[in-house]
C-alpha cells in the first residue's frame, strides 16, 4: 500500500507489518508519519521537554 508522509511528503510503500497499515487500510486519508520524520518529532518532543525542565 502506498502512503504519503504528512511531514516530508514522500510517498511510501508500507506492508501489513508496519505498525500504520491497519489504522491506514481502514481509513486510507489518515494521518501517516514515516519513520523518518516520527524520530525527528521524537527527538523534537524531548528537546522541547528539556528546555521546559530547565526553565
Ligand atoms: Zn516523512
Amino acid at each position: 500500500m502506498e502512503v504519503r508522509c504528512n511531514i516530508c511528503g514522500k510517498t511510501h510503500e508500507i506492508d501489513k507489518l508496519d505498525r500504520n497499515y491497519e489504522r491506514l487500510a481502514k481509513n486510507p486519508t489518515g494521518v501517516y508519519i514515516c519513520d523518518g520524520c516520527s524520530k525527528m518529532l521524537s527527538m523534537q518532543a524531548a528537546k522541547d521537554n528539556e528546555i521546559l525542565k530547565k526553565s
